[in-house]
């Protein structure tokens, strides 16, 4: 059984290949970044799309680029426009990445992109499937974009047991996919593996019966196709509970702070305190930052998984008057108390929507034609 990649047999790979190509032109879906070159739009499709499912991201794409339709709207843009817009996609550095790339490709590059992948990959969040999507797709050039999707689609093709969860094995792997892929019309090379991977050699139940290189596929052949690719499970992630408190005071504003952290930077969040406080807790912790606390009602837990931990959440609606004889101690300093028809234009982290939502469905908020 292969361990690694083999280019020994170029009349196979030219064979599936243009089946595959072939395939591709006659059943690829209509999506509108696919009707361009424009390496703007591809970049942005790229970057949304990764972590975040084809249908899912295609309303959040559409607003963006009629807010931001070319790499100097965005470049311009206040970074609080951009994260708004991104609102609801999560991983918000991919904003913040954005940003910054839009305005070195506006400012210092004229706003063209780099067609060159050392270039190109010195640009931030642009990793090594990023620059061979854009470079690929946009400019026909033969650098090839490996994700999961073609990682798990060469794994069965070429029955390949390395375990894809290794940086080891996708290093291996773009140096076979650079040396196989056509010099020519590379755009449709790869878009034609990103979309056998998301319709047809689907993670758990692969269609192989209607898959157009199913006659040159060695996992197939070896009915193996369900046992690959190998990938090693992840470490489990650490969970971090905090208690979350939406504290309305006398005029219905909530207190609100913008995250200065690397995590969520940027983005706007209610005061929250590590660890899963009971209500008689919270009721100490108000009173020794000055508030004299009028009521503590249990809204609800939700959980949000990042990359590298999960917040378990707990929350709790707060309504508080000031107690002007005893001030805020420093924690609260940070926060201030907005009304709710301007925390709206704000943008806030997917990982509170529970919260969020459950403020925005208040009666009053909702009769509100303001609001
Ligand atoms: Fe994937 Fe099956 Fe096609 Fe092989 S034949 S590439 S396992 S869908």
């Amino acid at each position: 059984m292969p361990i690694t990649y083999s280019t020994e047999n170029p009349t196979r790979q030219k064979q599936w290949i243009q089946a595959l190509t072939t395939w591709y032109e006659e059943n690829k879906r209509d999506l509108v970044w696919r009707h361009s070159k424009d390496p703007y739009s591809i970049w942005v499709s790229e970057i949304m799309a990764q972590q975040t499912r084809i249908s899912a991201l295609l309303p959040y794409y559409e607003r963006f680029m009629n807010q931001f339709p070319t790499v100097f709207a965005l470049a311009e843009a206040p970074i609080d426009d951009v994260l708004k817009a991104w609102e609801g996609l999560g991983y918000y550095a991919r904003a913040h990445n954005l940003h910054k790339t839009a305005r070195i490709v506006a400012h210092e590059l004229n706003g063209q992109f780099p067609r060159d992948e050392k270039h190109l990959k010195s640009l931030p969040g642009i990793g090594d499937y990023t620059a061979g999507a854009i470079l690929s797709i946009a400019f026909d050039l033969p650098v090839p974009a490996v994700d999961g999707n073609v990682l798990r689609v060469f794994a069965r093709l070429e029955n390949n047991e390395m375990d894809i969860a290794r940086p080891v094995t996708k290093t291996l792997l773009t140096a076979y996919v650079r040396a196989i892929m056509p010099q020519t019309h590379t755009g449709a090379f790869t878009q034609a593996l990103m979309e056998l991977g998301a319709l047809v050699c689907v993670p758990k139940t692969p269609l192989c019966h209607q898959c157009p290189v199913s006659a040159w596929c060695h996992a197939y052949f070896l009915q193996r196709q369900h046992v690959l690719p190998v990938k090693s499970a992840k470490k489990p992630l650490k969970t971090v509970d905090k208690t979350i408190l939406l504290i309305t005071n006398a005029n219905g504003d909530v207190l609100v702070r913008k995250r200065t952290e690397k995590l969520l930077h940027g983005l706007w969040e209610f005061y929250n305190i590590e660890g899963a406080l009971e209500a008689e807790q919270i009721a100490e912790h108000l009173c020794e930052l000055g508030y004299s606390c009028v009521t503590i009602t249990p809204i609800g837990h939700s959980a949000h998984t990042f990359t590298h931990m999960i917040w378990q959440m707990h929350g709790f609606a707060c309504d508080v008057t000031a107690d002007r004889s005893a001030p805020a101690v420093a924690p609260i300093e940070a926060y201030a108390f907005l009304p709710v028809v301007e925390l709206k234009e704000k943008a806030m982290p997917t990982a509170i929507s529970y919260y969020t939502k459950w403020l925005w469905a208040l009666p009053d908020i909702q009769n509100d034609p303001t609001k």
